[in-house]
């Protein structure tokens, strides 16, 4: 029996092995392993990849958002508005900053935050909006940022599962007044450890960004603001240096199987195939499909060698760590958190693996 894993993080090192070992042999080579020439050449590039004027390189995902947030002096008493269905550092990043998370119910086709419910969660406190492009998808920001406009509100992206994707032809990450990205390695764009950034076209965010993941300090040992340690390490922004020239056909690819799951998979009416608004062009960080009989399907196709995950199985409000969230009315979220299961999908994947998931859901489906 073929196994097929939900995501080959292996073979993909393999794949562009002698890059990144060059890589890894020219960084180790240099002598300077924090805050050096690869991280600079990341940054530019991954800033021009986005199409904005800064990229500061960070610790990680959850980092990049919290120290927008910190650069955007919104802290204690101030409100967030987040998605309810999201993965949980989304809601930690406003928690991290002092302020509260304020979620707000999703489209349940697209899984995207619903703008038409977002002006009845703005209160006096509010000080931005937080759309997640879920899943790879870009959020629908025009209303978002009309919205924003109105209240005198900021838009922060978190684009942790959407490099490269674009709403109405423009890059995530430019989209917003700022952004957040992650390089987990199971991401679009990953990097053989932790990782992230922070993307805007706002000078004075990114100095203070730059500022704030380097102990306050833009000067060596010199130190306005109290800050943190949170760094792209060398190593991490050559690989990502490497991973970015081939991101956009890794990202074709995940789009051919997205396309050839959506083709094969259109008969079986148990389940509910992800849909794509005419102005998003999706990068499929994970193929989401939705079913009453997830628990069942699940175990059948591991059954069949076949790793599927669920993006999520909690949702944040009913999480221990959000305790006091807990009777908060989210009907939609609990839905999708209940019904959603996602498919194998990766840049490793050829069509011979969907076929195999695709007759392993139609066997279910008898
Ligand atoms: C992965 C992810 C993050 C956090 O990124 P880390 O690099 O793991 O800290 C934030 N938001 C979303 C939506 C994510 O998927």
């Amino acid at each position: 029996m073929q196994k097929i894993p939900f995501l080959d993080l292996k073979e993909s090192y393999l794949e562009l092995k002698t890059e990144l070992d060059a890589a890894f042999q020219c960084v180790m080579n240099s002598g300077w392993y924090i805050q050096g020439e690869e991280l600079r050449a990341f940054e530019s590039e991954f800033a021009d990849y986005c199409d904005v004027k800064y990229c500061i390189g960070v610790g990680n995902g959850l980092d990049a958002l919290h120290l927008i947030l910190r650069a955007m002096d919104i802290g204690a008493g101030d409100e967030v508005i987040v998605p309810s269905n999201t993965f949980i550092a989304t809601w930690l990043a406003v928690s991290y900053a002092g302020a509260t998370p304020v979620p707000v119910e999703p489209d349940e086709t697209t899984y995207n935050i619903d703008p038409t419910r977002i002006e009845a969660a703005i209160t006096e406190k509010t000080k931005a909006i937080m759309p997640v492009h879920l899943y790879g998808q870009p959020a629908d920001m025009d209303p978002i940022m009309k919205i924003a406009a109105r209240y005198r509100l900021k838009v922060i992206e978190d684009a942790a599962q959407a490099h490269g994707a674009r709403y109405k032809g423009k890059r995530t990450g430019g989209l917003g007044d700022m952004a957040g990205f992650s390089f987990y390695p199971g991401k679009n764009l990953g990097a053989f450890g932790d990782g992230g950034a922070v993307t805007t076209n706002d000078s004075m965010i990114a100095e203070r960004v730059r500022q704030l993941r380097n102990y306050g300090s833009q000067i060596k040992y010199s130190h306005d603001i109290k800050g943190f340690n949170s760094r792209l390490d060398e190593l991490q922004a050559a690989f990502l240096r490497v991973k970015l020239r081939h991101l956009d056909e890794w990202n074709g690819r995940r789009r051919k199987i997205a396309d050839q799951y959506l083709e094969e998979l259109l008969a079986y009416d148990y389940l509910t195939l992800p849909q794509v608004p005419p102005w998003a062009e999706p990068v499929w960080h994970i193929f989401v499909v939705r079913t009453l009989k997830r628990d069942r399907l699940q175990k059948h196709l591991a059954d069949c060698g076949i790793q599927t995950l669920i993006h999520y199985p909690v949702p944040p409000h009913r999480q221990g760590a959000y305790h006091e969230f807990t009777n908060l009315n989210l009907p939609v979220s609990e839905m999708i958190h209940k019904t959603v299961l996602s498919l194998p999908m990766g840049p490793a994947m050829d069509a011979s693996h969907v076929q195999c998931v695709c007759r392993a859901l139609e066997k279910y489906n008898e």
